[in-house]
């Protein structure tokens, strides 16, 4: 007899009848001979229409009112589903994230959850009831008994956690698509099911816009290896699997809030190839990358930064021994991206560092903690450390830094995040096993054939909920990315897409460079209100926002070691004549920035470019 825990999203209970329909499912699987523990979304839209209602009483809504309203909505599922249940004369008790113990923060509206009491819960199944419990609620740790919410689509998140601490035998997540689609099939219809999916793609995917999974209920299914599947509500088929590592009997106790770092890692076998002020119009990235890809070179960061005027920077970092190849790469088509009227311009130069080296920090307990990074920069600042690029990802921040300051650097983070010396990560690597001899592969629990080649890319995510902000002419030294962040951290905001300008210029007698980074919309303004607080102290230029952007990423294991993933990417932009404005890449991630308008044309044609449409057209059932 298995412990399961099911979740069914909003839609899969949106009406009586797909309630009853519901209650039916979970009697069969309770009849199977199965213990089941039921974690329910509100009906529908019901929560969209609970916000709708606050704000238009409130512009900025009470954040523990917001919560206390918005409860309610998985309080009338959890009692209609016992009621349809107990109709099928299956036994059955509804349950709030208060009545069972779901533990969290005070953190109103985005609280995480601590720990989970799972007494009542046990006494009610061993009693041989259904329990059914509210998603996405809690009570808060402080004695005060607030209610508070864990953000939303935060019903995922609840039925993996409970999953985690009843020890369940896995966690089952019903919605309204078959499983984790290539991408989302309501703007690509062709969209294809993945039989299964690492869950360091998944975090990437989910975190980059793909809602179908909670990225927190990810996170938790990696930390305590609880083997997760996406489902159809509506029908048998076997959906999707999140292969999750082997349990590691981590604690049950801060169960969010574990630590964030498990890695400190050095690569001091890194060197950067640059070209300076290459034109901003469409196909700049396809031709250099293209390149790059047609002489086999392995590029491991990429980065490109708007700027003022109308040129961008372009760099990326190779392992030492094919730098030359790289270089040479990128003196040979430099002349042919500069602009024919002016030859002589210092257009499209390139430069080459070879004393760098990559720190990185590692593990999944950053997502949504932008204070893990700022931690990370800070650290840097005190030990000195100048840091020359950025790369995050959710599951590992990179910065480069000066070769020379390697060592300084591992012995400061590894302190600040309390990792031990024999912690430290082996230089490059996926991080994560994406199929058969790859790094770490002892550490998945594979749950269908393992010995399928990990594709370069998995899946495509687009968000549109986005803003960039610039801080123009940042004085280059140590503890600037520190402050920068460390204020955003402060008040909660997220930070992607770091990235900073190659291109140093000399105002006032200090090196300067621009520093762009992307944040969720409804963090745009005070992000830029806050930054301009502080900019005039710190000799910072102009703070400027730009609401109107997408973001389109690729995610894939696979893409390790796989030269021309990214040269494809930017030839399908290029081919429709979208401009990139920004990029940013990780170990398993390539994102664009590119207009809000061209966002799901961006991509459409990326989806097809990397041949992951199927022949049958999925239609979301509304
Ligand atoms: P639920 O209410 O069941 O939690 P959500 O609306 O939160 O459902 O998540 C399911 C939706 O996620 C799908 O209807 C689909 O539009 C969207 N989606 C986005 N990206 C993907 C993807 N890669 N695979 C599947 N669904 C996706
Ligand atoms: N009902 C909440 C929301 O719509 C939580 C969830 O469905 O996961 O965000
Ligand atoms: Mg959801």
């Amino acid at each position: 007899m298995a412990l399961i825990v099911q979740k069914f999203g909003g839609s899969s209970v949106g009406s009586v009848e797909r309630i009853q329909a519901v209650a039916q499912r979970v009697n069969q699987t309770v009849k199977a001979g199965n213990s089941l523990v039921v974690v329910v979304s509100a009906m529908g839209k019901t929560t969209d229409g609970l916000v709708k209602l606050a704000n238009e009483i409130s512009r900025n809504p009470n954040r523990r009112e917001m919560d206390m309203l918005l409860s309610t909505g998985e309080q009338v599922t959890i009692a209609l589903l016992s009621m349809a249940l107990q109709e099928l004369g299956q036994s059955a008790i509804s349950m709030t994230g208060a009545q069972v113990g779901i533990v969290t923060e005070a953190e109103h509206t985005r609280a995480r959850i601590l720990h989970i009491e799972t007494e009542r819960v046990e006494h009610h199944l061993h009693d041989g009831k259904v329990v059914v419990v509210a998603g996405f609620q809690g009570i808060s740790s402080n004695g005060k008994l607030e209610i508070t919410t864990l953000g939303r689509g935060g019903s995922d998140t609840s039925a993996v956690a409970l999953a985690a601490a009843l020890k369940a035998n896995f966690c089952e997540i019903y919605t309204d698509v078959p499983g984790i689609l290539t991408t989302d099939p309501r703007l690509v219809p062709e969209a294809q099911l993945m039989g299964e999916i690492t869950c360091n793609e998944m975090l990437e995917l989910a975190s980059l816009g793909a809602k179908v999974l909670h990225p927190r209920a990810v996170e938790i299914a990696r930390n305590y290896g609880m083997p997760l599947v996406v489902k159809s509500s509506w029908t048998d088929d076997p959906g999707t699997w999140v292969t999750t590592p082997k349990p590691q009997g981590r604690s049950l106790i801060n169960l969010e809030l574990a630590r964030p770092v498990d890695e400190v890692e050095l690569d001091t076998d890194q060197a950067k190839v640059a070209l300076l002020r290459v034109p901003d119009k469409p196909g700049v990235a396809a031709r250099l990358f293209g390149e790059i890809a047609r002489q086999k070179v392995d590029v491991d960061l990429i980065i490109q930064s708007i700027h003022e005027g109308n040129s961008n920077d372009i760099a990326f970092t190779v392992t030492t021994p094919i730098l030359k190849r790289a270089e040479a790469v990128a003196a040979a088509i430099a002349p042919s991206l500069r602009s024919p009227s002016h030859p002589n311009s210092d257009e499209a130069e390139v430069m080459v560092e070879q004393n760098i080296a990559k720190v990185s920090i590692a593990g999944a307990g950053m997502i949504g903690r932008p204070g893990v990074a700022a931690k990370m920069f800070a650290t840097l600042a005190e030990a000195g450390v100048n840091i020359q690029m950025i790369s995050t990802s959710e599951v590992k921040v990179s910065c480069v830094i000066d070769a020379l300051d390697g060592d300084r650097a591992i012995t400061a983070l590894r302190k600040a995040f309390e990792v031990e010396a024999g912690e430290v990560g082996k230089a490059g690597g996926a991080g994560e096993a994406g199929g058969a001899g790859e790094v770490g592969e002892d550490r998945v629990v594979y749950l269908s054939p393992p010995y399928l080649p990990t594709p370069p890319v998995r899946g495509v995510a687009l968000d549109l909920n986005q803003a960039r902000l610039a801080i123009r002419q940042v004085p280059d030294r140590p503890g600037m990315a520190a402050r920068l962040f460390g204020i955003l951290a402060k008040h909660n905001i997220s930070v992607d897409m770091i990235i900073q300008s190659q291109r140093c210029r000399i105002i006032d007698g200090v090196p300067r460079r621009d520093i762009a980074f992307t944040v969720p919309r409804m963090d745009g303004e005070t992000a830029q209100q806050l930054l301009c607080q502080v900019a005039v102290d710190l000799g910072w230029g102009d703070v400027v926002l730009d609401s109107a952007i997408a973001k389109v990423s690729i995610v894939g294991a696979g893409m390790v070691g796989q030269p021309g993933v990214a040269a494809k990417m930017f030839e399908a932009l290029a081919k429709h004549q979208i401009n990139i404005q920004m990029i940013a890449t990780s170990e398993i991630k390539i994102s664009c920035v590119v207009t809000q308008e061209q966002g799901v044309q961006a991509l459409q044609v990326i989806h097809s470019a990397f041949e992951l449409a199927g022949t049958e057209k999925f239609v979301v059932p509304a």
